[in-house]
């Protein structure tokens, strides 16, 4: 589903990714660590073409995102994103966050689209506040629309920088239980940045390491956590476990 092979990424003279070698296969859940400024916004913004790639290949979903010929809104319909400032409109509701992009991207017929809004407002326990708009939300409230918005595209991949590390610790666990629902549906890819140990303990089947914009270590989720290979990887886990 997601495959880098050599990639090298810059900006301006800051080599922010380093030969980059990443696998992604459809249906898996991988996790994605390391220090602050390691590169993993970068890594996983260029999986959707929020960054460009200067040197190497990047192909998501059959494509080729460093092919000019690309169609990003391709790549964009099928790879949703979600930040950790949910970037909700602030202006329009909950249900009409999620409707949005379906009716003018994908042309949804106005009564499907409702439907599939309520279902995943269902889903991620919001039903209650179809028309609340966001000021009237919680930050992890405000995070769960902003997972079902990306959930109404039927992306079959979803990419998380750190969804959870703005909100409140009492509102994570909410969140964090809607990305294990998503994960546990398997024909769903997920990438997720985050520092949830837990979360990444009980869910990713693998897990990758990066420093300076290098990928260190790529082990399944059981042996990263039972000892991983890398001292700084050791490191890292002995400070946010
Ligand atoms: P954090 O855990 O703090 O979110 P990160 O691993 O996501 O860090 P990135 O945001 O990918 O790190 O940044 C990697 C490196 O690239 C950093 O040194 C950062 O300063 C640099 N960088 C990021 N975005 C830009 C930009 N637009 N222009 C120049 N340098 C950038
Ligand atoms: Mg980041």
């Amino acid at each position: 589903m997601i495959e880098f092979k050599d990639v090298e990424k810059y900006y301006g003279d800051f080599h922010a990714l380093k030969n980059v070698n990443l696998e992604i296969d459809a249906g898996e859940t991988v996790v994605l660590i390391g220090p602050s400024g390691s590169g993993k916004s970068t890594l996983i913004r260029t999986v959707n073409g929020l960054e460009e790639i200067q040197q190497g290949q990047l192909l998501v979903d059959g494509f080729d995102l460093h092919d000019p010929k690309t169609d990003m809104n391709k790549i964009r319909k099928n790879v949703g994103m979600v930040f950790q400032h949910f970037n909700l409109y602030n202006n329009k509701s909950a249900i009409e966050n999620i409707m949005l992009a379906p009716r003018l991207v994908l042309k949804r017929d106005e009564a499907e689209n409702k439907k599939i809004a309520m279902e995943l407002l269902e889903k991620v326990g919001l039903a209650d506040k179809a028309t609340n708009m966001p000021s009237e939300l919680s930050g992890g409230q405000k995070q769960r629309i902003a997972i079902a918005r990306s959930l109404a595209m039927k992306p079959k991949a979803l990419l998380f920088d750190e969804p959870t590390s703005a909100l409140d610790p009492e509102m994570i666990g909410d969140v964090l239980d809607v990305m294990r629902d998503i994960a546990a549906d398997s024909s769903m890819t997920m990438l997720v940045v985050t520092h949830e140990m837990s979360f990444a303990k009980a869910v990713a089947d693998r897990v990758i390491f990066m420093a300076d914009g290098q990928i260190l270590e790529d082990s399944s989720t059981a042996s990263f956590f039972e000892k991983p290979s890398e001292p700084r990887a050791q490191k890292f886990l002995s400070q946010v476990a």
